[in-house]
């Protein structure tokens, strides 16, 4: 795996004995040298690296400013950098540490505690590093439906409290479509769990593909899906309902589905604050339109309120 680290220094020779030293363990595969604070917060910008040897007196920009400059950017907070000071400098040391920096080291240094520093740091970051990828995956995996790849309900309930409150906060619109295949059952009966499994995956992305990036697609549960419509009048979502519901319903299927003609219906609500009182409450109006369009025949798309079109 690739390694990178930034020497800061204004003097030369310590950024070759640096250099030298590192190269002698073959901790790094790419090097980079800066003589003041600018120039060095100007590399790592174009070239992130994964830890920072910093002198504290220099011209143009100091360690001190450095240090100040990296707090700014969030994504190079977690890179770490160990201070080179002087022998006399407990005070400086003291601040540096303060300002964030991880560890410091004393000049003229030790080659060997250098590069014994450096190992620590690179370890704990590495660690860090994991740390954050594991928490993230277990963010996805909990906001994740496992089957189709959607939200999930309890992530869809979050987004749909948020967009709530955008919502009202903006007096802007916002739509609910709740799609319910139909006679779903009866596919598991006659294709069998693995299959309808596979049609559940066929509609979600069926779904998707008919949303825009700042839409929300859930899995609402079994084979119902939900998804949220932030900025889209009802007239806009209607027509969204009835895309996916041709998609679905024009879709032919081959190999072991191959008979298979396959419909859902989608009930269709606009959030009102005069009457929805609760998300639930909006759920439970696209819920009723839902249960309209099973009603009245299946493969179709019913409106909670269709007066709501006119205005
Ligand atoms: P309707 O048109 O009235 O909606 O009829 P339906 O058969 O679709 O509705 P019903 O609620 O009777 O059946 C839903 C079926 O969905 C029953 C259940 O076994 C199936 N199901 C729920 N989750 C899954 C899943 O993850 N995989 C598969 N293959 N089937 C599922
Ligand atoms: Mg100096
Ligand atoms: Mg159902
Ligand atoms: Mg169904």
């Amino acid at each position: 795996m690739s390694s990178s680290v930034l020497i800061i220094d204004d003097s030369v020779t310590v950024r070759e004995q640096i250099i030298r030293t590192l190269e002698s363990v073959e901790l790094f595969t790419r090097y980079y040298e800066a003589e003041d604070g600018l120039e060095g917060f100007k590399k790592l910008l174009s070239s992130p690296v994964d830890i920072i040897l910093c002198d504290l007196e220099m011209p143009r920009m100091d360690g001190f400013k450095f240090l100040s400059m990296l707090k700014s950017r969030p994504e190079l907070q977690d890179v770490p950098v160990i201070i080179l000071t002087g022998r006399n400098d407990r005070e400086r040391k003291v601040r540096g540490l303060d300002q964030g920096a991880s560890d410091y080291i004393t000049k003229p240094f030790d080659n060997e505690e250098l590069v014994a520093r450096v190992r620590v740091h690179l370890k704990i970051k590495k660690l860090q590093d994991d740390l954050k990828r594991s928490n993230e995956l277990l963010l996805e995996l909990s906001n994740t439906d496992h089957l189709t790849g959607l939200f999930n309900r309890r992530y869809m309930m979050e987004a749909l409290e948020k967009e709530v409150q955008r919502c009202i906060r903006k007096s802007g619109n916002l739509s609910l479509i709740l799609l319910d295949i139909d006679h779903f059952k009866q596919v598991n009966d006659r294709f069998g769990h693995l299959q309808g499994d596979a049609v559940l995956q066929k509609v979600a992305l069926q779904l998707q593909k008919e949303l825009r990036s700042y839409d929300c697609a859930a899995r609402y549960g079994g084979e119902e899906f939900v998804a949220i419509l932030p900025d889209s009048t009802l007239h806009e979502s209607v027509l969204v309902a009835e895309r996916i519901r041709l998609a679905v319903h024009g879709t032919a299927y081959s190999g072991p589905l191959a008979e298979l003609n396959l419909t859902v219906s989608l009930g269709v609500a606009r959030f009102s604050q005069g009457q929805c009182h609760s998300i639930d409450d909006f759920i439970k109006f696209a819920d009723d339109a839902l249960y309209r369009a099973k009603k009245n025949g299946r493969n179709r798309v019913e409106i909670h309120n269709p007066e709501d079109l006119k205005s």
